[in-house]
């Protein structure tokens, strides 16, 4: 433990719940930018494990590393990674407790690179099961392949994952990996038609290019080319061998080469940039590009039902004796179908993706796993709170998600502090803290709820509109200590809300929304006639991911709001039987540099992280709580009655030994096995004395 005062000067305290001002802010800040300046990038806020970005390599995650924080408590040395995931793993070891690590912050702050690592403690530490060495490779390499499909280069990250994963690890009884299950959100699929200026679309394109071996892209109908020869690409990045990849997740080579034929319609400009040249003409057609003849081929439709389905659309008119109208499209509505094509197939693929990697992890001896002779860590890499200059839907859902994990983790923190306070026997000490129920409620209600007002502006007829859905908001929200409008501001906010905008002041802070394809996005459709002919199709793979079931299914698909709400709630079904361990990541500086600690920045995600609020939760008790062994073994030298051993109770020995020390009754509580400290600084004294 790093302890003693000039050690604490220079590096700070590695547990939170021992700054002396646990209430500031800039405490907080300094502690943070001591330890970083050090390398050291983890810290503690009790056994929540904080990290910062070091966009560097440190020689912290050897094998060695690895064996020196198996079976170690927690407290015993310095921070890490490592001893969250080893923690984690002996929960599950000795109670078979089902575990879940939840890793949160913004883009770039290493969420995923923190995933890899607890993976990776996972598949080299733990023991194996016989005949299942493949599983480990499997649990490895699902990652490339994952990432290729649904990471892509932005302005905040090279490597920014596009989608939201819950990865459970499955364990045998005798702490073996034997398996693995995929669970993705809400994937951002409209970077496959649209990249902002500086970032790419996902990786794989580029790969493919730079990497696809020749006869492959000849049967692709593509070239080796620079990729800025294809309308929805920009640049070329990295190129893997993603074969390799994909034979350790268990494709075979046909199954390979029909992932790539789906994903070349985008790179084969999706059909027509041809268009262009036909602008206003109201018989658009597919011809004249020269991959044109690729793609329906690829995609294993006939061309002239995929031109007319991308051109025209099919109206069933009731009244006149059930008929069909066929009417052109404009060439706005061409491209927005054609676009919406693109984001269906991609996200679909994907989809299909995760369940053939599923596959490939799934468990094989049913009979084993049914009789729950498993337990299960689970790991939660997914996007932080968001807040831009300008925010849309996706930021909604994002920051959405981030409200229901904090209610998640107030009820499980909170329960758990509750539920350890009750077992040792000390009184239960009210905990004030803002429950932030009420703005999941706001949004996530029913009839009055922010998702329900959009579905139903979503599926009105006639005029509907973002600006329209925004009144209804005003109407029904009107009166809502936390949404705020325009016109509703009255003073309840600093900040202009513009004309198009709603703010929500939501835990983390407030954040406003611009409005505007709110309702498109949240539509998220895609033509019946384009359905049809997908349906229709000759490919494996698009064939799986088009059911004609869908045909026949009248009812109107779940808008994406309320998919995401509903897989939202999944989420909080599994997470919440489990124990959960947590890591909160911290960019420290926006130009990915090394050595760079900007305060502005930092002391921004330490507020939309909830970090001081956390700290202030668990400081609320007691600073410090330790089993009467661990405390006794660390700290029986200070006294003659409890050194070189205490033969007799733990607890009389503890008592021995604080009365010796001359702890006041107000600084510490005894349980039933733990020693409780209120303050940090008795235990810092306490440390100090250890070192004279
Ligand atoms: P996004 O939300 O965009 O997916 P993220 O939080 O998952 O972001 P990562 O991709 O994990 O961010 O990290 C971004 C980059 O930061 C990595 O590619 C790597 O270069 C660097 N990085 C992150 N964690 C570490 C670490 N522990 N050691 C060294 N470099 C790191
Ligand atoms: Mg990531």
């Amino acid at each position: 433990m790093e302890s003693t005062l000039s050690a604490r000067d220079r590096v700070g305290v590695q547990d939170f719940l021992l700054l002396e001002n646990y209430t500031s802010e800039a405490a907080f800040i300094e502690n943070l930018r001591r330890r970083y300046k050090e390398n050291l990038i983890y810290t503690y806020i009790g056994s929540v494990l904080v990290s910062v970005n070091p966009y560097k390599e440190l020689e912290i995650y050897s094998k060695q590393h690895m064996e020196r924080y198996r079976g170690v408590n927690f407290y015993e040395i310095s921070p890490h990674i490592f001893a969250l995931a080893d923690n984690s793993y002996r929960a599950v070891r000795t109670e078979r407790r089902d575990q879940c690590i939840l890793i949160s912050g913004e883009s770039g702050a290493g969420k995923t690179e923190a995933s890899k690592k607890i993976l990776q403690y996972y598949t080299t530490m733990c023991p194996t099961r016989h005949n299942t060495h493949y599983i480990r490779e499997r649990l490895l390499q699902s990652n490339p392949v994952l990432e290729a499909f649904g990471n892509a280069k932005t302005l905040r990250n090279d490597n920014s994952s596009r989608f939201g994963k819950y990865m459970d690890v499955q364990f045998d009884y005798k702490g073996a990996p034997i398996g693995g299950h995929i669970i993705n959100y809400l994937l951002e699929k409209s970077r496959v038609v649209h990249q902002n200026h500086g970032e790419r679309s996902f990786h794989i394109f580029y790969q493919l290019l730079e990497s696809g071996d020749n006869s492959l892209l000849t049967r692709l109908g593509l070239q080796k080319t620079n990729p800025q020869h294809y309308h929805y690409l920009v640049k070329v990045c990295v190129c893997v061998n993603l074969k390799v990849y994909f034979s350790f997740v268990c494709f075979c080579e046909r199954t390979f080469v029909m992932i790539f034929t789906l994903h070349i319609i985008y790179i084969c400009n999706l059909l027509f940039s041809l268009s262009f040249s036909l602008s206003f003409s109201f018989s658009l057609s597919l011809s004249c590009h020269h991959y044109q003849g690729n793609c329906p081929r690829l995609l294993g439709v006939a061309g002239s039902a995929l031109s007319e389905a991308l051109t025209h659309k099919k109206l069933h008119i009731l009244f006149v004796g059930e008929k069909t109208m066929i009417s052109p499209l404009n060439l706005d509505q061409v491209l927005s179908a054609r676009d919406a094509l693109a984001k269906a197939i991609y996200g679909r693929t994907f989809t299909w993706l995760v369940q053939k990697i599923n596959q490939s992890l799934a468990f094989q001896d049913e009979v084993y796993y049914t009789s729950k002779c498993s337990s299960v860590i689970g790991l939660l890499d997914i996007y932080g709170f968001e807040v831009f200059q300008q925010n849309s839907f996706e930021q909604f859902c994002i920051n959405y998600c981030n409200e229901k994990l904090q209610q998640l983790f107030i009820e499980l923190t909170l329960k758990s502090e509750q539920e350890e306070y009750e077992a040792e026997g000390i009184g239960w000490e009210t905990v004030e803290y803002f429950n932030n129920k009420i703005i999941c409620d706001l949004v996530e209600e029913k009839f009055r709820g922010i998702i329900a007002i959009l579905d139903e502006e979503c599926l009105r007829p006639g005029d509907a509109s973002d600006i329209t859905f925004l009144e209804k908001l005003e109407d029904t929200l009107g009166g809502h200590a936390h949404f705020v409008t325009h016109k509703l501001a009255n003073g309840k906010t600093r900040k202009a809300v513009g004309r198009e905008e709603f703010r929500l002041l939501h835990y983390a802070g407030e954040v406003n929304y611009n409005v505007t394809g709110f309702l498109d996005k949240n539509n998220d459709l895609l033509y019946r006639n384009l359905k049809e002919v997908m349906c229709q199709s000759g490919n494996q793979i698009v064939k799986q991911c088009f059911h004609p079931d869908e045909l026949i299914d009248q009812r109107r698909p779940e808008t994406a709001a309320t998919q995401f709400k509903l897989s939202l709630a999944g989420l909080m079904d599994i997470l919440i039987l489990k124990e959960p361990s947590y890591m909160r990541c911290i960019k420290p500086n926006n130009g990915k540099q090394p050595g760079q600690f900007e305060e502005v920045l930092i002391r921004h995600q330490v507020k939309y992280l909830g970090l001081m609020e956390n700290l202030r939760v668990r400081r609320a008790g007691f600073a410090y709580r330790r089993s009467f062994e661990a405390f006794l073994q660390r700290y029986k030298p200070l006294c003659p009655d409890t050194w070189p051993n205490w033969r007799g109770q733990l607890l009389d020995g503890v008592s021995t030994l604080v009365k010796h020390l001359n702890y006041k009754p107000e600084e510490y509580r005894l349980g039933r096995t733990k020693i409780f400290i209120r303050f940090p600084k008795t235990l810092f004294l306490t440390e100090d004395a250890l070192e004279i």
